[in-house]
């Protein structure tokens, strides 16, 4: 459905990132892999791609927190892959604590990583687009972008402020076929969740499963973890010639959370 188009996922060698760059590459889009680890480990997650679905796969490890690594990550994409089409900003962080102990440098890098690289990342790729007379940009925000929990400041303001900025690009493009949306999911089983279960379970004394079912998953009606592939098929849905009309919104994924 999107075969020949090119998509720039950041924080895509883990969790939801790596699930759409998975099914955009499996709908035929030539992939721009970004995000930290093991090099080996990406570097079979970059050929496995390429080869299991026949298209272009390049990684950068430009750290989202900086904006000269941003403009170099999408200007690789356009000498690799020849443009982008699709943008995903999906890399983000998490930090726990309550305001007066907030560290001031945590506050600054999930504002950096979470937020300024979404502005960044658009600002370099809108261009290209514009060249191109056509392109997509999803924004990973999360539920914490229409309500809040305590100790996670950093987090819902990064998050809130992605939905604004999601609004204000859409209506900048409305007029061209480009559009620019943000999903917002409620829990996902990936690394930056289990590091939270940890964490909670030290907080609270009480084992893993209790933390996920007593902590975690409370906020959410359905009772359990959204999937990755679940976001990873609405965000080509997004990016297909079906979505042309849907911008300027967020798309709740997040299992009846935020209807309460
Ligand atoms: P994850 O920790 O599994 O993956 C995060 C990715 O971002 C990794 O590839 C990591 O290497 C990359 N990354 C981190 N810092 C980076 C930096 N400075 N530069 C470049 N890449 C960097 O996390 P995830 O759960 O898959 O989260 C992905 C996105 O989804 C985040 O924006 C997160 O806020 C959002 N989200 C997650 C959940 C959830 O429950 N997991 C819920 C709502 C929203």
């Amino acid at each position: 459905m999107l075969k020949g188009r090119s998509a720039v996922i950041t924080g895509s060698t883990s969790g939801i990132g790596l699930g759409i760059a998975h099914a955009l590459a499996k709908e035929g889009c030539n992939i721009l892999l970004n995000g930290f680890g093991d090099a080996t480990e990406i570097e079979k997650i970059r050929a496995e791609l390429a080869n299991d679905f026949k298209v272009k796969c390049v990684y950068s490890p430009a750290d989202m927190s900086k904006p000269a690594d941003i403009r170099a990550m999408i200007a690789l994409a356009a000498k690799e892959l020849g443009s982008v089409d699709i943008l995903v900003n999906n890399a983000g962080i998490q930090h726990v604590a309550p305001v007066p102990e907030f560290p001031d440098e945590k506050w600054d890098q999930i504002i950096a990583i979470n937020l300024s690289s979404v502005f960044h990342a658009s600002k370099a790729a809108i261009p290209l687009m514009r060249a191109k007379g056509w392109g997509r940009v999803v924004n990973i925000a999360s539920a914490h972008g229409l309500v809040a929990s305590p100790f996670k400041s950093a987090y819902v303001s990064a998050k809130h402020g992605v939905l604004g900025f999601t609004k204000t690009l859409a209506l900048e493009t409305a007029k061209e076929q480009i559009t620019c949306n943000a999903i917002c999911p409620g829990y996902v089983r990936t690394p930056l969740v289990d590091k939270q279960v940890d964490d909670q379970a030290k907080v609270h004394g009480i084992p893993r499963e209790r933390v996920i079912a007593e902590v975690i998953l409370k906020p959410q009606p359905s009772g359990r973890f959204v999937e990755v592939d679940e976001l990873g098929a609405l965000t080509v849905f997004l990016c297909s010639e079906a979505g042309k009309s849907i911008t300027g919104t967020s798309l709740s994924v997040d299992g009846g959370w935020t209807a309460a």
